[in-house]
């Protein structure tokens, strides 16, 4: 049964984006060959754009999977550079949100969406947009767990409360099993004395829910989605690539240390 994991943050331009093509592609790199999903829960769409897809030539986006319109399984579009299937989005994803907060379950539409295909797949990772609308909520309720990217910049703490107590009410009526996959800091940068701050407030917080990989600053990891590519493909030795194949690696590593406590 394939891992479905949320990538979120209230906040916006965090890495969540940046942080799920490249960690979805660096998945489907690894030595085992995962068999990855990337959904695209962003009205934005930059996460279907920056895997090379046109959002706006999918005829079938997840506008359409959330509101049973189209079976999922129809679209999904396999991403060449980045070696996964990504269920692609755009603007009209906007519809499905209010049409789902009016809906009875309408939390539930991507966790019953996803049922039909996550049995085939490794990994479902899930791009959310930068609110904690129902769209957020939808891949709460169908996520096992969730990966909070965090900038180390000044406020980084202060939206996590919100974010925190959300997945409490998530646990409490949708999803119970819901857990945190982990806390990835982004965008550091070494010599910055406030980020070195800012990491070791995450780390005295979280503790060992903090990945020991960290995304640094680097300015490859901004160009790579005009191009289509994620940076493994884009720029192969950059600072960026080797972070997120490192961060690849250890999700797979604590996946199979959780696997054997059980
Ligand atoms: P979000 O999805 O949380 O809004 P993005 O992943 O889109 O955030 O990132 C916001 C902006 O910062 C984008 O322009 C992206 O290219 C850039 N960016 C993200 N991570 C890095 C990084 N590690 N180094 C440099 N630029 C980055
Ligand atoms: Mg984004």
């Amino acid at each position: 049964m394939g891992k479905v994991i949320a990538i979120a943050n209230q906040k916006g331009g965090v890495g969540k984006t940046t942080t799920t093509v490249n960690l979805a592609a660096s998945l489907a790199a690894a030595k085992a060959r995962l068999k990855v999903i990337l959904v695209d829960l962003d009205p934005q769409g930059n996460a279907t754009m920056g895997c090379g897809i046109d959002k706006h030539a999918a005829s079938v986006t997840m506008n359409e999977v959330l509101l049973d319109e189209a079976p999922v399984g129809t679209g999904l579009v396999f991403s060449e550079s980045a070696g996964i299937q990504v269920l692609p989005a755009n603007g009209d994803l906007t519809a499905a949100e209010v049409a789902l907060a009016q809906r009875e379950r309408g939390a539930f539409r991507l966790r019953e969406a996803l049922e039909a295909i996550r049995g085939n797949f490794d990994y479902i990772l899930i791009d959310c947009p930068p609110s904690l609308n129902m769209l957020t909520i939808n891949a709460l309720t169908a996520a096992d767990s969730i990966l909070i990217p965090v900038q180390c910049e000044y406020y980084a703490l202060e939206g996590l409360s919100a974010l925190l107590s959300t997945i409490e009410q998530v646990k409490a009526s949708t999803n119970p099993g819901l857990h945190i996959e982990g806390l990835l800091r982004t965008m550091f940068d070494a010599r910055n004395r406030l980020a070195n701050e800012v990491s070791g407030q995450v780390l005295e917080h979280f503790g060992t829910q903090v990945y020991d990989s960290v995304i640094p600053r680097n300015v490859r990891l901004a160009e790579a989605p005009s191009y289509g590519q994620p940076i493994i493909v884009y720029d192969p030795a950059s600072r960026g690539a080797e972070s997120y194949r490192e961060l690849a690696k250890e999700m797979i590593k604590r996946g199979r240390r959780a696997a054997v406590s059980v």
